[in-house]
């Protein structure tokens, strides 16, 4: 098939190797489950059990809030703890509400959880409902409810689905050794998500660096006449959806717009297997794979994890620290999250556990920039990092917007090639989400001036009210007093 060049990118050392070879291996039940109420974009969902209630796996244990939104299930049976406060799943550490499970240990399944005996008779709108039911979101990363991005047949013309299974990202190997070991699963939820999306045509990327897994795939893929393994170059970031997108189809996605404006849809590798589970088995979305690797890692393994796992639970399971680690991530090292600890829960989109030790981190002492311009050849946006960096620094978000700020996806291939070491993506982070901030709060004032504004009519019509009222009363007190006067007059007028 014939692929598409896009601009820019790097070919970081992946480190694959540390967790490759290693088969997916299932984690014990923990002590406790600390499952956070919001593990997507989109609105939190609300409990609807209560502290002390003994729950099954799957049972649902927070419903969704409104259409971007995800109901969370309980990953195993046993007793509810508690509905608090724990650490979040992110940088700040800041707690969120999560529900405490404590396992029963009999891993016993709710009655609700039972599959459809024909998956591939189920109508579009019948997939798409059970996709949200299970609570499915990307599981690459982003989190997304999965049920949204099923549903835009009904707003876009598409023409064809794009499964990333890329896994650009250095360290990661949890998509690999999910196509590798359960490829039909796989395969079965990807023609599922084509059913309900109505299109005909489906391609499935996987890098060239994972053979093992272009091979699975491919001889899965034998019964589909419909899907198409496309092998890709090992390039970061090809996983980005829009440049995956343009490599295979040779569009480019709009500015700020989604893919399914030039009619593609992109969904995960995992996510597939998810849908699959769910339908083929009734099984919502309760565990998942997780790399736990990096050198600080004693013994870097890939890891069947049920969601709300202690991230601390993974590293006890994989022999403990070698040495304390430098930075700990959640995802990879280009994109991935920093956490402020390993206190933290496995949530739908956690791919990776990286523990890295300081030979691991290239952070140089950052020097002033030497204008080599290799910021702007490696950007695959077209963007100009050097320029854009220096009106963040200056303060100027404006100019840094027009410069394209909002059009930078995050990817870091500027920062990893600076040679000044300019953390050049940690300014664009902070710079996007001072605008956010800034919309936010001039969102604020618009409402509070219109509510100022809003209060002062109202407080003029009533007092227009009471002016109106006061006239008119005078007006009958006046006619009344010449009425009095009157009859007044006439009866003087009788006596007389
Ligand atoms: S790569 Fe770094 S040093 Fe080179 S131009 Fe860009 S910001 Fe400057
Ligand atoms: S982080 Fe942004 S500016 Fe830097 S290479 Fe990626 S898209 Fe370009």
């Amino acid at each position: 098939m014939k692929l598409f060049r896009i601009r820019g990118g790097v070919h970081p050392d992946d480190r694959k190797q540390l967790s490759a070879e290693h088969p997916i291996e299932n984690l014990p039940l923990p002590p406790l489950l600390h499952i956070p109420l919001q593990q997507h974009i989109g609105a939190q969902a609300t409990p609807v059990v209560t502290r002390g209630q003994l729950v099954r796996k799957g049972e649902l244990l927070a419903r969704s809030q409104g259409i971007i939104s995800a109901p969370v299930h309980a990953p195993t049976s046993g007793r509810i703890m508690g509905i608090g406060g724990y650490p979040a799943h992110h940088a700040s550490g800041l707690s969120v509400r999560t529900l405490t499970l404590k396992p029963d240990g009999h891993d016993e399944w709710h009655d609700s959880c039972v599959g459809a005996a024909a998956p591939f008779s189920l109508s579009p709108e019948e997939i798409s409902t059970r996709v949200a039911d299970a609570g499915i979101v990307g599981m690459g990363g982003a989190g997304f409810p999965s049920s949204v991005k099923l549903n835009l047949r009904h707003r876009y013309a598409l023409h064809t689905l794009v499964i990333n299974g890329a896994e650009c990202e250095p360290y990661l190997t949890c998509d690999d050794r999910l196509m590798q070991e359960r490829p039909d699963d796989v395969r079965d939820g990807v023609m599922l998500m084509a059913r309900a999306l109505g299109v005909r045509r489906v391609l499935f990327a996987i890098e060239n660096n994972k053979p093992a897994a272009l091979a699975a795939m491919r001889e899965s893929a034998k019964a589909q006449a419909d899907l198409q393994i496309v092998g890709l170059p090992t390039r970061y970031p090809m996983g980005s959806a829009n440049h995956l997108v343009q490599t295979l189809v040779g569009k480019e996605t709009p500015a700020r717009g989604l893919t399914a404006d030039i009619g593609v849809v992109v969904h995960n590798a995992a996510t597939a297997a998810a849908v699959n589970d769910a339908i083929r088995h009734g099984r919502p979305l309760i565990s998942r794979i997780v790399t736990v690797t990096g050198r600080a890692i004693r013994r870097p393994r890939n890891l069947h994890v049920l969601i709300g796992t202690p991230m601390d639970y993974l590293v006890e399971y994989c022999g403990g620290f070698l040495e304390e680690p430098v930075r700990l991530i959640s995802g990879g090292p280009m994109m991935g999250q920093p956490l402020p600890s390993t206190r933290v829960p496995v949530v739908k989109g956690s791919n990776g556990l990286l523990a890295l030790s300081a030979s691991e981190v290239n952070d140089g002492a950052e020097m002033p920039c030497i204008r080599c311009g290799i910021c702007v050849r490696v950007c695959p946006c077209g963007l100009v990092p050097l320029s854009m960096v220096a009106t963040i620094r200056a303060g100027r978000l404006e100019s840094s917007v027009r410069l394209g700020l909002l059009d930078c996806i995050g990817c870091g291939s500027c920062a990893y090639a600076c040679p000044s070491h300019i953390p050049l993506v940690q300014h664009f982070n902070y710079a996007k989400g001072e605008l956010a901030a800034q919309q936010r709060a001039q969102h604020k004032q618009g409402e509070i001036k219109r509510l100022i504004e809003a209060r002062t009519a109202r407080m003029e019509a009533i007092k227009r009210a009471k002016q109106e009222a006061m006239r008119r009363r005078k007006a009958e007190m006046d006619g009344k007093k010449a009425e009095n006067a009157d009859r007044r007059a006439e009866t003087a007028e009788a006596s007389r």
